[in-house]
């Protein structure tokens, strides 16, 4: 939002409502500020008074989008691909990932929205394993649902236990949000630990799982595993994927045109998703491993995704100059 809108914002007078002041929604008001575009804020402003700062806070390729892409793009362009799409997406793009029940939208961000905006009526809860993406809660709480957060810990390889689940279960439970490879943990779930989940839902037939595998291709481990694999619960799974990461296209957005870059993305040639792979992994390899030699901080070795998430609760009650360092 603009300075000026929101000057108008708060300027303008209300008569409708009663509402006095800024007349955001009670919806949006709910909501809090991203904590990762926060941190990415901070450093540039401290970039800006020539302070030395690595950003590690938004979760984006560093490459740029492989040269085969650009073209599709450039030549859907000059095609005219620059109509209303059909709502689902383009048929030729459907097809170049997989037939039958899928839908394009602009990106994973908005097609987990979406999917909570399309599932969860006011009081529902959704159950969201921590430490979890910033976004999860905000969409939950925008739906006027409650998330209810399930903690895994280091020692558990920030993976939830089926009795975890069976714990945060209630008749009000609408739907999980699994993501893997996890961002911010790097966590990735294998299909026994998923299986063991999934046996656990098969006794609550009314929550659905919404699957976020956006990493899908950025793993360690030499495969992917889906909760939709299963046959008894795949027609309770919402799968999540796209091309923003895997791609190096997060700047895409899924309109018309991108449709057709995101086509040539599936369809054309996989090497350079293994190259970013490669070089994701000897990074991840490398980070862990300084990480480890800093004292107090203690990590875990991600299998996927490019995110680490070290703990250092140890740094707690402790002082930088005068600042007590603490969660928040
Ligand atoms: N899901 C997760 C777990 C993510 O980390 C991100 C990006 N930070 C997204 C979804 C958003 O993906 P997209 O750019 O396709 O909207």
């Amino acid at each position: 939002m603009t300075n000026n809108m929101e000057q108008k914002i708060n300027n303008s007078s209300s008569k409708g409502g009663g509402r006095e002041g800024a007349t955001l929604s009670d919806r949006l008001n709910r909501l809090a500020p991203s904590a990762t575009l926060a941190m990415s804020q901070r450093s540039s402003e401290l970039k800006a008074q020539g302070v030395d700062v690595i950003n590690m806070s938004v979760g984006e390729p560093d490459f740029n989008t492989p040269d085969h892409i650009k073209a599709a793009a450039i030549k859907a362009v000059e095609d005219n691909w620059s109509r209303y799409s059909p709502v689902p997406g383009y048929p030729e793009l459907k097809k170049a990932y997989a037939p039958g029940q899928i839908l394009c939208s602009n990106g994973a961000k908005q097609s987990v929205c979406n999917t909570i905006m399309a599932l969860v009526n006011a009081g529902d809860e959704v159950i969201i394993p921590a430490p979890y993406w910033v976004s999860y809660p905000q969409m939950v709480l925008l739906a006027e649902g409650t998330p209810v957060f399930v903690e895994a810990t280091i020692e558990q390889d920030f993976k939830i236990t089926p009795a975890q689940l069976e714990a945060a279960v209630t008749p009000k439970t609408r739907a999980l949000i699994l993501c893997s490879p996890s961002n911010p943990t790097g966590s990735v779930y294998s299909k026994k630990e998923l299986e063991a989940l999934k046996d656990v839902l098969l006794k609550y037939p009314n929550v659905i799982v919404v699957a976020d595998e956006i990493y899908e291709h950025i793993n360690y481990v030499g495969e992917h595993a889906s909760m939709a694999q299963f046959p008894d619960i795949k027609d309770r799974v919402v799968l999540i994927n796209g091309v923003s990461k895997a791609y190096a296209m997060t700047g895409w957005r899924i309109g018309s045109v991108s449709q057709k870059a995101a086509e040539a993305a599936f369809a054309g040639p996989q090497q350079c998703v293994e190259d970013m792979r490669l070089a994701f992994e000897r990074r991840k390899n490398l980070i862990v491993k300084l990480a480890k030699e800093i004292p107090g901080l203690e990590v875990n070795d991600p299998q996927g995704a490019f995110y680490l998430f070290p703990k250092c609760s140890s740094f707690f009650g402790k002082k930088d100059g005068d600042r007590v360092i603490n969660t928040r």
